[in-house]
């Protein structure tokens, strides 16, 4: 018998900065700001994150291209990976993500790829605790107040545990 299953997923859709709390703003600001350091010579689609940690502590990352194109990394892992790196034991509770290019601040929102979901996903798993991303555009604002619902059917740990039988 086939059966059809749903996988409910909602966010929030603002229309301006203003109506973000003060300290999600400052993160959708810091993630606005640290992506014009972006190193992005060959798409010239800058990327920026900001990572707020539970202390209040934020974390930022940006794409850092390379000629040899999968050498590449995103602004939101490269973000995760230094707030990891650097400060272990304290987790990260958001993250704003922002693209321009030299037109400046994309209209619309930019979501994580897909290789970015899946380390949201598993930071969240990793440490008990839910990622919410704030998502920059010049005309909107989204917010999932979970990062790995982003990534329904996600590989997880679990599917390394698996029995043949
Ligand atoms: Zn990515």
């Amino acid at each position: 018998m086939i059966k059809t299953l749903n996988i409910p997923f909602t966010y929030k859709e603002l229309d301006s900065p203003e109506e973000l709390n003060p300290d999600d703003r400052e993160l959708l600001f810091s993630a606005r700001e640290v992506a014009l350091k972006a190193y992005a010579p060959y798409s010239g689609f800058m990327v920026g994150a900001a990572v707020r940690l539970s202390s209040g502590k934020i974390i930022l990352g940006t794409n850092v291209e390379n000629a040899a194109f999968p050498s590449g990394i995103c602004a939101e892992r490269n973000a995760l990976s230094n707030a990891s790196s650097n400060h272990p034991e304290d987790k990260p509770v958001a993250m704003a993500v922002a693209a321009m290019t030299n037109a400046g601040l994309s209209a619309n929102t930019v979501s994580p790829c897909g290789n970015c979901r899946q380390v949201i996903a598993e930071e969240e798993f990793r440490n008990g605790a839910n990622i919410r991303i704030i998502l920059s555009g010049r005309n909107k604002i989204q917010i999932i107040d979970k990062g790995g619902d982003l990534l329904p059917l996600q590989f997880n740990s679990d599917n390394l545990k698996f029995s043949p039988h």
